[in-house]
């Protein structure tokens, strides 16, 4: 198909082409005396995007999931009772790995579309007087619903009940687009992939530790090789790896941060909200629910949309693939069929997104869905025009100089007026 692919699922997300160029090398030796100006800078960056000081972060030549693996498998033992909430496909694959890995998982299932239920992990808490629960397992941004939930309410939570479990977080679908402060918020371990807020391709699982995950390493028996955070800090203290890393990835890396530094991470998530909010109009226009059941659980990077209920929202996306080049997010387990997904983060701007709203229409009717071609368009044109920035002067183009009349204009309209 001619034209551009409209990548709108919630991750892999566009990869900007100043990162392709930095990514497009010939190999290099990663044991050479010039490695570690490549990585060591990468690993102290990192700590920015995490908002933290005293954090370690990990880079695994893996994804989202290695990096889950890693947290869970650098700090607890076989056995070891963890907390966690499960409220969509993402949230219930993390606590599938940590039972099969034998841990022993205290469930609190809630609706899908709900956020994590912060109080129900407190009560959770507060009944564990012998402090049994060596982890609390909490889903910043559960990509499978849209739904975002409060990480500094959970961190409070811990802290009113005096409870010392570690706060470990997947950050897979908010780090570099939602606002994350690991310090702040007490984050023990942060979990993130390359291919979202990064702008990455898949390919990196990244971790971040605190201080007091780190001192847990030591009596953590859960068996642990590829994901070992000794063998990657005896390494990363000489600026190596333990085994080969992905060269053009750390390349990436280096580039995509450099370029959520330039504009700044507020800014980032600033765009990240505006966008998302536009988004939602469009969804308000069409008549359409959104899965998250409260707008205080709106997610900034992906919108989940429910199809009125004897529509597939998969046939949606197949249209939208086929006829239009759009990819859009499929309902996944028990949403399958229920809803389709724009994600809306990472290297984005408003055009590109009206790009994604005017293609879901046109699909939306091409499958019967009644809704009004350009409604949504509209509702989002309006809220972007209306809330864009003020353009300063500076950001104006330049007057182009009057322009001199020639000798035979000055000429024609003398003679005009005799
Ligand atoms: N956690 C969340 C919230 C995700 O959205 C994803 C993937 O989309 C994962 C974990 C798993 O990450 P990966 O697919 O990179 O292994």
């Amino acid at each position: 198909m001619s034209g551009r692919n409209f990548l709108f699922v919630p991750g892999p997300t566009n990869v900007p082409d100043r990162v392709l160029r930095a990514m497009h090398r010939a190999m290099e030796d990663h044991r050479s005396s010039d490695f570690p100006s490549l990585a060591a800078p990468a690993l102290e960056d990192l700590k920015k995007i995490f908002q933290t000081r005293s954090g370690q972060p990990f880079i695994f030549p893996a994804s989202g999931t290695g990096a889950w693996e890693a947290a869970l498998s650098n700090t607890l033992s076989p056995g070891d009772k963890v907390l966690a909430a499960r409220f969509g496909m993402f949230s219930h694959l993390w606590i599938d790995m940590a039972q099969r890995l034998g841990l022993d998982v205290l469930v609190l299932d809630a609706e899908w579309g709900e956020g994590a239920p912060i109080e129900r992990y407190q009560e959770a808490l507060v009944a564990d007087k012998s402090h049994q629960i060596k982890a609390v397992l909490f889903t910043h941004n559960e990509t499978a619903t849209g739904v975002t939930s409060d990480v500094a309410g959970m961190r409070r939570a811990l802290n009113d009940t005096r409870h010392p479990a570690l706060l470990m977080v997947d950050g897979v679908s908010s780090i570099a687009s939602i606002d994350f402060r690991m310090d702040e918020w007490g984050v023990d371990l942060a979990v993130t992939g390359s291919q979202k807020g990064l702008m990455l391709p898949a390919g990196l699982g990244i971790v971040c530790a605190s201080q007091k995950a780190l001192g847990l390493y030591d009596q953590a028996r859960l068996p642990r090789v590829f994901f070992d955070f000794g063998d990657m800090r005896k390494a990363n203290a000489t600026g190596y790896f333990p085994y080969t890393p992905s060269l053009p990835m750390l390349y990436g890396l280096r580039e995509s941060m450099a370029m959520l530094l330039e504009e700044g991470l507020d800014n980032v998530f600033a765009r990240h909200h505006r966008l998302a909010e536009g988004t939602r109009r469009a969804v308000q226009a069409w008549g359409l629910e959104l899965c998250a059941r409260a707008p205080k659980w709106n997610s900034d990077t992906v919108t989940a949309i429910m199809v009125p209920p004897s529509f597939n929202g998969a046939e949606v996306i197949d249209i939208a693939y086929r006829r239009y080049n759009l990819a859009l997010g499929a309902g996944l387990a028990r949403m399958a069929g229920k809803l389709f997904r724009i994600g809306h983060l990472g290297d984005l701007n408003e055009l590109m997104l009206l790009g994604c709203i005017a293609g879901a229409e046109m699909a939306m009717r091409d499958v019967g869905i009644g809704v009004e071609l350009g409604s949504g368009v509209a509702a989002a044109q309006e809220y972007w025009r209306t809330t864009a920035r003020p353009l300063e002067k500076r950001d104006l183009p330049p007057r182009a100089p009057e322009a001199q009349p020639s000798q035979a204009a000055k000429k024609a309209t003398a003679g005009a007026a005799r």
